[in-house]
């Protein structure tokens, strides 16, 4: 992975105003991994990934702030990049066999929540999401439709997906200290990480906003200078 300049950061950042979240996540490792196709990797492996990435563009400790449950007070909960369980490969290829049914199925990749994110609705986007998952689905030898599989089966795929691929899942447990309720909830690193670009990217643009309004350089100027030399002349202008 290389390390984005300022400058190439920024046009990242503006690329993905218009785009959805799982189009944001491959636009990051895209910039940064140019090497690797992002969107082919097992959800968790590409989550694995971001967090490298976020530990590499912020460092690796990380503040997320939650409401409670129980009584709503607002939480500062301190993260760090690598608590999470990163997957290493997971199988291209998986199987189920229960009463009669036979189902061969994958793992849901970064190209696939691109294609469900235009869905209206969680279960429209779930149900696609399965079959994009599906290569074969029988019952006794015979064809049938992904719409056909029983509720319990369409439960048993997800859970053996989850198993292969744990990292697509980032889960983290916190405790109220105003009311001791404990809960365990989502990482979204995809929201995290892009939440933390928009608020560097809106300061550095502040950060060129004063400067060249005072020493009339242009943005590039202003984005080559070192963080240092940017915050000594920040001073200097008082701000
Ligand atoms: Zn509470």
């Amino acid at each position: 992975m290389s390390t984005l300049g300022a400058s190439e950061l920024l046009q990242v950042w503006e690329r993905g105003q218009s785009l959805r979240a799982p189009e944001r996540a491959l636009l990051l490792l895209d910039a940064t991994a140019p090497a690797t196709s992002p969107g082919d990797l097992p959800v968790g492996q590409r989550d694995g990934q971001l967090l490298a990435l976020r530990e590499r563009l912020f460092g690796r400790g990380m503040v997320s702030i939650m409401a409670c449950p129980g009584c709503g007070e607002k939480l500062e909960l301190s993260l760090d990049t690598r608590q999470f369980t990163v997957s290493g490969d997971s199988p291209k290829e998986l199987l189920l066999e229960r009463g009669g049914f036979r189902i061969r199925f994958r793992v849901p990749i970064g190209a696939d929540l691109v294609a469900c994110a235009a869905e209206s609705g969680v279960a429209a986007a779930e149900r696609q999401l399965l079959r994009r998952c599906l290569l074969e689905t029988s019952l006794h030898e015979h064809s049938i439709d992904a719409d056909d599989l029983p509720e319990d089966l369409v439960e048993g795929l997800t859970q053996a997906m989850a198993e292969v691929d744990p990292g697509a899942d980032l889960q983290v447990s916190a405790t109220c200290p105003a009311c001791e309720c404990r809960w365990e909830s989502t990482f979204d690193i995809v929201t995290f990480l892009w939440t933390e670009l928009q608020d560097w990217a809106i300061r550095v643009l502040r950060d060129v906003h004063a400067l060249a309004s005072v020493y009339g350089w242009t943005e590039r100027e202003v984005l080559e200078l070192s963080p240092w030399r940017r915050r000594l002349y920040l001073q200097l202008v008082g701000r």
